[in-house]
């Protein structure tokens, strides 16, 4: 019976890059999908024309402010309107729902996760934030209520469609985390130092937010991803290596003691590791054109440059040492892009003071969210006023 494959998904996060795929996928299957919550902070037009076309029972907005706005637009047609951090979590762990798209950025986007992780649904997590920041947490919190984790990072996602679930794990010899290498690969030091917000977030492969793409210009995404790796699949750093692979078609590899190597390949497009999170086992139609194996295709690879790339390193440095230590570098770099996407500082500056903050604060082992939300809160206070001292 075609019922019981039925879904009740909230979309935290809607109106941004990976949440507008999400509802592009959703909206091929209505047959599969029924959509619960969505939720905006910024773009509440988008919102409530998402709200408008797909009438979910929630919608959640940031403020008395975004409710107002959205009050008129929606008034008659039976969505209601929730406000705040508290509604996210609420519509995340809500009875009626069975999958949570986590599609905020930044740690905002932490406590929702984990409160879909508690109330045991399937989590499709593209917020690698939380991970970064509360990976004891949020790891314990879907061990004990056996909710079920599926990555929507392409990259893990692909490493989660290339490893075996059960005792073969054993076989494994390590983990490919590819990388385009971004938009500044090839820029020599001297031309990062003049880098302009518009050349960071111009992605050759991937259509992505204003955050993720500066972090991928960095390197620090491939940083954040290898502490997100280390995470999911419970692997140390050194048994992950960053490979750099310019054109996007192998998301990433895992390599066996035999010799073997599993990738998994596919045009750039978010639509394939949502529809695969959203219907797994199953898979369907997500609307990512099909890979043409012809002269086009190019697969080329190359090593990181950690001296020209230093988040990279610093996101190793971080994963090793261990403890708050992530969660300090995360917050200091939220701190750091956004500054320099409002050109207040360097794009070198952005792996400098992620540094400076880092060794001021060190590592401190993991207690509770609370102590991470106010390691977050420090790291970003620390990293505010570093932005306003003179560079030395
Ligand atoms: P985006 O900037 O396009 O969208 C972010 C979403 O979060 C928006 O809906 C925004 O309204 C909401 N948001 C922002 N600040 C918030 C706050 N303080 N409280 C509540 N909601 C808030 O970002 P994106 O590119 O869609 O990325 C979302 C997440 O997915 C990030 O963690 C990113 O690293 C991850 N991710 C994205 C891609 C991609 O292709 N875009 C790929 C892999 C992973
Ligand atoms: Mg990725």
């Amino acid at each position: 019976h075609t019922d019981v494959l039925r879904q009740t998904v909230s979309v935290l996060g809607a109106t941004g890059s990976v949440g507008c795929n999400t509802l592009d996928v959703i909206e091929r299957h209505p047959d599969r999908f029924d959509l619960f919550a969505i939720s905006g902070h910024r773009n509440l037009d988008r919102l409530a024309e998402q709200a408008l076309r797909f009438r979910p029972r929630y919608v959640v907005v940031p403020d008395d402010t975004g409710r107002t706005q959205l009050l008129e637009r929606l008034s008659g047609q039976g969505t209601e309107i929730l406000v705040g951090e508290a509604a996210l979590a609420d519509v995340a762990a809500h009875p009626d729902v069975d999958t949570v798209m986590a599609a905020i950025v930044g740690s905002a986007g932490l406590s929702s996760s984990l409160a879909a992780a508690r109330a045991g649904k399937r989590l499709l997590l593209a917020n690698k934030e939380s991970l970064v920041v509360a990976g004891h947490l949020l790891m314990a919190a879907v061990a004990e209520s056996g909710a079920e984790l599926l990555p929507i990072d392409s990259e893990h996602n692909a490493i989660f469609q290339c490893m075996p679930s059960d005792h073969r794990r054993q076989g494994i010899a390590s983990v490919l985390l590819t990388a385009s290498g971004g938009p500044l690969r090839d820029m020599s030091a001297g031309q990062l130092a003049g880098v302009t917000p518009e050349q960071a977030v111009a992605h050759p492969n991937w259509s992505m937010g204003r955050k993720i793409s500066v972090d991928s210009a960095s390197l620090m995404n491939k940083g954040l991803e290898l502490i997100e790796a280390c995470w999911l699949f419970d692997l140390t750093p050194d048994q992950i290596e960053v490979v750099i692979h310019p054109q996007s078609v192998i998301h990433s590899m895992v390599r066996y003691l035999d010799g073997s190597v599993i990738a998994q390949m596919g045009t750039p497009d978010m639509r394939t590791p949502i529809a695969y999170g959203l219907a797994y086992p199953d898979r369907i139609v997500s609307g990512a054109e099909p890979l043409a194996f012809d002269p086009t295709l190019q697969l080329t690879f190359d090593t990181p440059d950690r001296d020209r790339f230093p988040c990279l390193r610093l996101a190793e440095e971080a994963i090793a040492d261990g403890g708050t230590l992530p969660a300090v570098l995360n917050a200091a770099n939220e701190i750091t892009v956004a500054a320099f996407l409002d050109r207040r500082l360097s794009f070198p500056d952005i792996a400098r003071i992620n540094e400076a903050v880092m060794n001021q604060m060190g590592a401190e082992p993991v207690q509770s969210v609370e102590q991470l939300l106010s390691v977050d809160a420090r790291a970003r206070a620390l990293a505010d006023q570093a932005l306003e001292e003179p560079r030395t």
